[in-house]
């Protein structure tokens, strides 16, 4: 480390006393608490297919609770336009409209088989909305009750706002943003599940504003694979040129059986941006049934942590056109590996939420795992346009549970926004990801080493 700077030296020291301050907050975030700030809920009976309205209207009754000043909602926050923005975030990429009525009504429908068939959001502190948080009313900020009829029909789906929460619009520190709580819950309300990308809208962590020292405003503009995810459902908005196309596949095992429930995602070809998720069905087959027409680079990994660490194993690289579909199959290797990449970091955080960065600018961010550290492993991400300055890789002290590794990533100007990932590789040239642990965003960073120079 002899060409690292005095003045680089001195800010790495500062980081690890950094670090050791967080541990502890670290330990009780990640490790201890489940980090699920949303929780979807489903009434009725048990389903195996995909949940959607049969309606491409979808009525949605807003609660006087939310737009009459509320002591959760800090004042002057643009309430009607956080609620009008996520349900065009939506309504953009899909072929769904939303219908706004003002409603009086401030209570959910209890559980059970039926609702009363109006959707609701509320954020009063009633309650029958109330008991839906439980135990939980510290760190959830929403939950969505969805009534389904059998053949796998929403008919109702109802948003509670934690109402012993705060919620803003401007990203004040320890708020939730309004908009990226309800884009997520309107996802659910839609017949959307939790995507295991850490970057994506869909994701089961919500940070406050404030994680990282950032606002936490990602959750607002939709992931490539929610995106392609609303589309298995109601189709994409009439005129899109490049939509869509499919990849199916089935994989097996190491063992000869089906790799059941595996978690398969694919990247652009070009960029490394993942655009799909999903995870596989009962007999290892998988279907991308919505994504943009194009070359793609598709992965998978056992989501079970019951025995070994996470390999990511490449499945294979194809190409698909407007209105085809691709097929791939494997039988994966599924070799034992002795460490994994978990979570990602940021000014002094590790966290399961992925780091907004911006184009352009470099950054120093941390991969948490275990067994990581930088003679065995090499560090890289699934972007061409991203690259690690060299000599800028440390160990850090984490205490026994976590290793932990910091480098500088820079983002070249033309990184187009969206998720992507970073792994951890080992010397045989084996892979762990943090899937979609970067997200460029239009929202500013500010925290950047330097900016690099763009023309
Ligand atoms: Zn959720």
């Amino acid at each position: 480390m002899a060409a690292v700077s005095r003045r680089k030296l001195d800010y790495i020291l500062n980081m690890r006393k950094f670090f050791q301050l967080y541990l502890k907050l670290f330990l009780l975030i990640v490790l201890t608490v489940p980090a699920k700030a949303y929780v979807p809920e489903y009434s009725g009976e048990t389903f195996s297919q995909k949940l959607h309205w049969k309606s491409a209207v979808i009525p949605i009754s807003i609660s006087s609770s939310l737009i009459k000043s509320s002591p959760n909602i800090k004042p002057g926050s643009d309430v009607e336009g956080a609620v009008r923005r996520s349900l065009e975030a939506w309504e953009n990429v899909t072929n769904v409209t939303f219908e706004q009525l003002p409603s009086d009504k401030q209570s959910v429908s209890p559980a059970g088989n039926f609702g009363d068939g109006i959707s609701l959001i509320t954020i009063a502190p009633t309650s029958e909305n109330v008991v839906m948080f439980g135990g939980n009313t510290e760190e959830v900020s929403a939950i969505t009750r969805v009534f389904f009829n059998k053949k796998g029909m929403i008919t109702e789906a109802d948003i509670a706002l934690n109402p012993y929460l705060q919620f803003s619009t401007d990203g004040s520190i320890g708020t939730f943003d309004l908009e990226s709580t309800l884009t997520h819950e309107i996802g659910h309300l839609m017949g959307l599940e939790h995507s295991s990308v850490l970057g994506a809208t869909m994701h089961e962590s919500n940070g406050k504003n404030g994680v990282f020292n950032l606002e936490s405003f990602d959750s607002r503009t939709l992931a490539e694979t929610d995106i392609s995810a609303v589309r298995s459902l109601y189709g994409a908005k009439f005129g899109d040129e490049n939509c869509c196309a499919a990849i199916g596949g089935k994989l097996t095992a190491a063992d000869g059986k089906p790799a059941k429930n595996y978690q398969v995602w694919a990247e652009e070809y070009a960029t490394g941006k993942i655009i799909g998720e999903l995870n596989t069905n009962i007999d290892g087959s998988f279907q991308f049934e919505m994504l943009p027409a194009g070359k793609y680079r598709v992965f998978a990994q056992n989501r079970t942590k019951a025995k070994n660490f996470k390999l990511a194993e490449e499945i294979g690289v194809v190409e698909t056109g407007k209105g085809r579909s691709a097929s791939l199959a494997k039988k994966l290797e599924q070799s034992p590996i002795g460490f994994e990449a978990q979570y990602i970091g940021f000014n002094g955080q590790l966290s399961e939420r992925s780091v907004s960065l911006n184009a352009g600018k470099s950054y120093t961010i941390y991969i948490g795992g275990k067994n990581l550290n930088i003679k065995d492993y090499k560090f890289g991400f699934s972007s061409p346009f991203m690259s690690i300055t060299p000599n800028s890789l440390f160990e850090h002290d984490f205490g026994k549970d976590v290793s932990v590794v910091s480098f500088e990533v820079k983002i070249k100007p033309q990184t187009a926004l969206g998720e992507y990932s970073v792994f951890a590789e080992s010397l045989k040239g084996q892979k762990s990801y943090v899937l979609g642990g970067l997200s460029i965003e239009q929202f500013e960073n500010p925290w950047s080493n330097h900016s690099l120079v763009s023309n």
